[in-house]
């Protein structure tokens, strides 16, 4: 096995656990490794530190599997780590029993760039890292073994492959192809999922329960959604006896998707609902211009800073749409804010909301803290897990 050796003071994030090791941190590498091979991590002083996916093309020159020194890296680590993230979601008593349900979220379940998503008896992988591209087939081994599941598809079509010098992969692993459309329950809903056309595996199951916290909040209220996706809100909110639900989206073929799933739902008050194809930042604009107001706002955009270096630029964007869905509640009602960017920290998240707050002239009340599904846990040394922040705000 090579040895990556770092540079002198460069192993504090090893001794702290971090999963990462950055090219500024790599002094050598002694003896050869490919992309993807495992390599032993060494101190400057040649103290061991753990074995690690090496990737020569990237930034984040190498990913730990391990901080023991002597464990293998071999078909049975990846067995023993699936396992112990699948088994991780069958003791959790929320999870039980979902049939959309994230299997593995990548270092938080100590396996990094490993995505797999459960949709029924489909699991859909996403490996973005070398280290994950190399060992598929144990991962995916594992994945059919501690599940049963009758098939595993690969959606390896994320950009982040292109910084690990990776190409997108995509196609059946296992099993085949299903014979009728894919769909699951959630919270007493039915979606369908397109696993192979939608977003990230096909559906943002990060939301789950703040979805079914939304339905709870919903009776007799006016609901606008922004950023609909494929109206996992919206349904939700016409679950819960919404008044009306008014579902905003960019994407065509995102909301041909969500009044599709409507029609799954035949009980649902289908005239309730609307759906809008505009851009949210103008459509807010334009409901304040024609005195629109609404009880209940959700604002759950998409990545606006993957990194931190585009956090000023996003937290205008964010304090943009949070400014408009502040004047567009009538007096007492909720906004329910979202930020999925990683560059911009909870902290940072509030500040923008309480500046939005005021630059709207409206007095405004935390009343619940929201975060990813009991299924995307964070790990405790790898915070950079903890991407989606939420805050349920009551505006006077
Ligand atoms: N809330 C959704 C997920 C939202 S993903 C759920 O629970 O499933 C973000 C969505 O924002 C995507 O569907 C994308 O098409 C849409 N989007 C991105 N930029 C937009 C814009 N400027 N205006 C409207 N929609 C936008």
């Amino acid at each position: 096995m090579a040895q990556l050796i770092l540079l002198p003071g460069k192993e504090r994030s090893a001794f702290k656990h971090h999963p990462w090791l950055f090219a500024g941190s790599v002094g050598r590498l002694e003896g050869r490794a490919r992309p993807g091979d495992t390599v032993e991590v060494l101190a400057d002083n040649l103290r061991p530190l753990g074995r690690a996916a090496y990737s020569p093309k990237s930034q984040i020159r190498a990913r730990f599997w391990t901080f023991d020194a002597e464990e293998s890296i071999d078909d049975a680590f990846f067995k023993r780590r699936v396992a112990a993230a699948v088994a991780l979601r069958q003791s959790l008593p929320e999870l039980r029993g979902q049939q959309g349900l994230r299997l593995i979220h990548a270092e938080s379940d100590g396996l990094p760039g490993v995505i797999a998503d459960q949709y029924g008896d489909t699991v859909v992988v996403q490996l973005t890292s070398a280290g994950a591209d190399k060992w598929r087939n144990a991962i995916v081994a594992g994945l059919v073994k501690a599940t049963g599941c009758a098939r595993v598809y690969e959606r390896s079509d994320s950009d982040v492959r292109g910084l690990e010098g990776l190409g997108p992969t995509t196609g059946w692993l296992h099993g085949e192809a299903p014979k009728t459309p894919l769909s699951i329950d959630e919270n007493g809903v039915r979606l369908a999922i397109d696993i192979a056309g939608g977003h990230k595996t096909g559906f943002y199951l990060d939301q789950r329960e703040n979805r079914a916290l939304l339905g709870q909040l919903s009776a007799g209220k006016d609901v606008l959604n922004c950023f609909c996706y494929t109206g996992g809100f919206s349904l939700q909110a016409l679950a819960g006896g919404a008044k009306s639900v008014l579902s905003i989206d960019s994407s065509g073929p995102a909301l041909a998707q969500a009044q599709a799933n409507l029609a799954l739902n035949p009980t649902l008050p289908a005239e309730r609902a609307q759906w809008q194809e505009a851009d949210v930042f103008q459509a807010l604009r334009d409901f304040r211009k024609a005195g629109k107001l609404f009880d209940l706002i959700v604002l759950d955009p998409p990545k606006f800073a993957p990194s931190a270096a585009h956090a000023d630029r996003a937290a205008k964007a964010y304090k943009d749409i949070n400014i408009l869905g502040c004047r567009l509640l009538k007096p007492g009602g909720l906004l329910m804010t979202y930020s999925c960017s990683g560059g911009v920290g909870l902290e940072m998240f509030q500040k923008i909301i309480a500046d939005s707050a005021l630059d709207a002239g409206r007095s405004a009340r935390i009343v619940r803290r929201l975060s990813g599904a009991a299924d995307h846990p964070v790990a405790l040394n790898f915070p950079e897990g903890e991407y989606l922040k939420g805050l349920l705000v009551q505006v006077d």
